[in-house]
């Protein structure tokens, strides 16, 4: 059974994976520098009696190399080069949105399908291209970087320096920061902290709620409009913390994209919910050695 290892900015979490499931998991603190971090994993890797390890990295990864990740010490690092020098096993790394479609396309809501988008909203927007049964990593590890889709000009700065990317705009955190904003300026709302929770469940009764809403329906429409419009995929799976009110906001946004899409694709790709919700990371990651 493969181990997968999902390294986060706060956790690191791991167990082995049988056709999709997990049959055990467990999880640590992710440690402060590189040798810790680098030490940890070879701890848990020396500790698993098999030899199909994959590790799931929230950044660009290039051929086992970590060559930009924003909130964990490892840009840079050749990760799977060093934890096989230290533990002598073969280890797979990829971007974490990449071994998120890779699960979907194997085991979940994407099984059956060859040329497939993944896009996953969370903190940022993550994305991933598969073509013809195989990952696109760019050819500098950049592919797929949906995220930084430049929307707007002039508009939010972006985590990467560049303004207006749709991650700045309208990933599920992006929302809530702008919506924040618009409360201080004095847009009326019963909500007293703003989350997306809040926004989802108040968006026809809310002013606030629902001009948040929109800003996301519009956006998320929009560039997976983009999307489909340059790849023609089969099909276009959503993962991520947004995907918990897929059924709330999946219809207006598809609408939306429905607009915008080419008249040859329109209603011909399927949008479908990740499968994986809960242990996403660490099948992902496992998917990566099967
Ligand atoms: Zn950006």
């Amino acid at each position: 059974m493969p181990l997968g290892i999902d390294v986060g900015g706060t956790k690191i979490a791991y167990g082995e994976v049988e056709n999709g499931k997990i049959i055990w998991k467990k999880q640590i603190p992710t440690p402060q520098t590189a040798e810790n971090i680098i030490d940890a994993l070879a701890d848990i890797i020396e500790n698993y009696t098999g030899d199909s390890i994959g590790i799931g990295i929230p950044g660009q990864v290039k051929d086992g190399v970590v060559l930009f990740t924003p909130n964990i010490p490892l840009t840079g690092i050749n990760l799977a080069h060093t934890l096989h020098n230290q533990t002598g096993k073969h280890i797979y790394v990829e971007n974490d949105a990449n071994a998120f479609l890779i699960a979907e396309a194997r085991w979940g809501a994407a099984k059956g399908y060859k040329h497939i988008i993944g896009i996953t909203l969370g903190t940022g927007i993550g994305g991933a291209i598969m073509l013809n049964g195989q990952i696109w990593q760019g050819a500098h590890g950049a592919g797929a970087e949906f995220g930084h889709m430049a929307v707007m000009e002039d508009g939010p700065m972006c985590g990467c320096g560049s303004r207006g990317c749709i991650e700045a705009i309208a990933s599920p955190r992006s929302i809530e920061k702008w919506a924040e904003v618009e409360k201080n300026n004095g847009m009326p709302t019963a909500m007293e902290h703003i989350s997306m929770v809040d926004i989802m469940k108040l968006k026809d009764t809310d002013t606030l709620a629902k001009i948040a809403y929109d800003r996301f329906v519009r956006y998320i429409g929009m560039a997976v409009a983009n999307l489909a419009n340059i790849f023609d995929p089969e099909a276009i799976v959503f993962g991520g913390s947004g995907v918990l009110s897929w059924e709330i906001w999946q219809k207006d946004a598809y609408a939306i994209y429905n607009r915008r899409v080419l008249p040859s694709l329109k209603g011909k790709i399927p949008w479908l919910k990740a499968h994986f919700s809960n242990n996403a990371g660490i099948i992902g990651a496992a998917a990566l050695a099967v």
